[in-house]
Formats: structure tokens, C-alpha cells, sequence
């Protein structure tokens, strides 16, 4: 990456920040987000700052680290950079990772429930479900091995009593996923006070993945 696209990188991190609080998605410092990024010194991604207000948060502090996990240059990497650098290391078709509280995913999060098929969309993740990872504590190693596990074929998950994370092979792309995730949340929570939704087959879940190759975001 030239320092000019690495520059709109970062500016670009910060941007989804303030989008990410401006349309409810997330609130105050909790959230975070990374790109990936080569350099000349191999191999890395830019990351958030960690317990910055986005508002005064500038592209100068978004820190750049290697996939080992070494910061290359000043500043405090996200607490959660642990589980930002396990999935783009095992997740090479991932280019950005986002993860946000909002408050229909934490709610279901907080319950351990999984999103079922309920609607079609649940299908942008990859699968039939958005599985809920098991609690660990922020920015644990144990959080980001249960992170990686219920993203297994997946783009998206929720943590319980914690939050989410929505995957993408872009920043737009996993921006515009989260806010998908957090719609099918919300949905889903308004379904429950009527009893338990009947779900979608696994055979039509495959005929939407299929349909979908292709389609807008999700393509
Ligand atoms: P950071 O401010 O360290 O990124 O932490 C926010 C968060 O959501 C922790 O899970
Ligand atoms: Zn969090």
C-alpha cells in the first residue's frame, strides 16, 4: 500500500466511526475497527485507537500493527486487537473487520441466542444462522478463539453480553453488513414476544446463497 492509500485508509476508519455512532449502530468508545494493509515491513492491518471518542479522533491515531501482533509505530491499539489480527490471520478473503454493541444484537447476545433464519437475509453471512460465540472477557485471547469458532463460514457474529462482529472484503462492505446484522436483530427481537418464528429450510437458505452470488453488497 502507498502512504497516500494508507492515508485514505485511515481517514476511511474514521469516517465509518463516527457513521457507526451517528446511526445508532454503536455508542460512546466501545466498538473498533480494522483494515487490512500491506506495507514494505509485510504483512498488517490499521486498527482504532483504543478508549478514543471517534469525535476527536483524527487518522493520525489510527495505529498501524503487523499480522504478529507487533505495534509499528506510537499509540494504544483497540484492547480487542487480539481478535481483529486472528481473523484477518485465518480469514485471508477478509479485508476489514468491524465490531460495535448495538443494542438488538447485544440484547439477543446478552440471552447467548443465535440470529436463526428467520429472514432471508441471514444469508449475507454465509450461512443459515449468526451464531452467538460464548462470554470471555474483552480483548482476551479466549474471546478471540471463541470469536474465530462461531465465525467459522460465517461473516458475522454476536459475543455474548458483549457485542458483535461483522466481516467484509472491504470496509463498506462490512460496514453495510453490520448495520444488516443489526436490522435481522431487530427483527428477530420483534418476532420473540410472539412466540418462537418459524424458520426458513436449510434447502432454501442454500437457494438464497446461491441467488445471491452476485448481489449488490453481498456479491
Ligand atoms: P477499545 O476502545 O479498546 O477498542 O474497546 C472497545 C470495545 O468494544 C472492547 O470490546
Ligand atoms: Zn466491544
Amino acid at each position: 500500500m502507498t502512504d497516500h492509500a494508507a492515508q485514505d485508509t485511515r481517514q476511511a476508519i474514521v469516517e465509518a466511526c463516527r457513521e457507526m455512532n451517528r446511526s445508532g449502530l454503536n455508542q460512546g468508545t466501545s466498538g473498533n475497527i480494522s483494515v487490512r494493509e500491506g506495507t514494505g515491513e509485510g504483512p498488517g492491518l490499521l486498527i482504532t485507537p483504543s478508549g478514543m471518542p471517534y469525535d476527536r479522533m483524527g487518522a493520525g491515531d489510527i495505529v498501524a500493527m503487523g499480522l504478529d501482533g507487533q505495534v509499528r509505530a506510537a499509540g494504544k491499539p483497540s484492547s480487542e486487537w487480539r481478535f481483529h489480527v486472528d481473523i484477518l490471520r485465518a480469514r485471508p478473503e477478509v479485508g476489514a473487520v468491524v465490531h460495535a454493541h448495538p443494542t438488538a444484537c447485544t440484547s439477543l447476545a446478552i440471552m447467548g441466542r443465535a440470529i436463526p433464519p428467520v429472514h432471508y437475509m441471514v444469508a449475507i453471512c454465509g450461512g443459515r444462522d449468526i451464531r452467538c460465540a460464548p462470554y470471555a472477557t474483552f480483548g482476551t485471547e479466549a474471546l478471540s478463539r471463541h470469536a474465530l469458532a462461531a465465525l467459522e463460514g460465517r461473516t458475522a457474529c454476536l459475543l455474548a453480553h458483549h457485542g458483535m462482529i461483522a466481516l467484509g472484503a472491504t470496509l463498506d462492505q462490512a460496514m453495510w453488513r453490520a448495520v444488516e446484522v443489526e436490522t435481522l436483530a431487530r427483527q428477530y427481537l420483534g418476532c420473540l414476544p410472539l412466540g418462537e418464528p418459524p424458520e426458513l429450510s436449510d434447502d432454501e437458505i442454500a437457494r438464497v446463497l446461491d441467488r445471491m452470488t452476485g448481489y449488490g453488497h453481498a456479491g
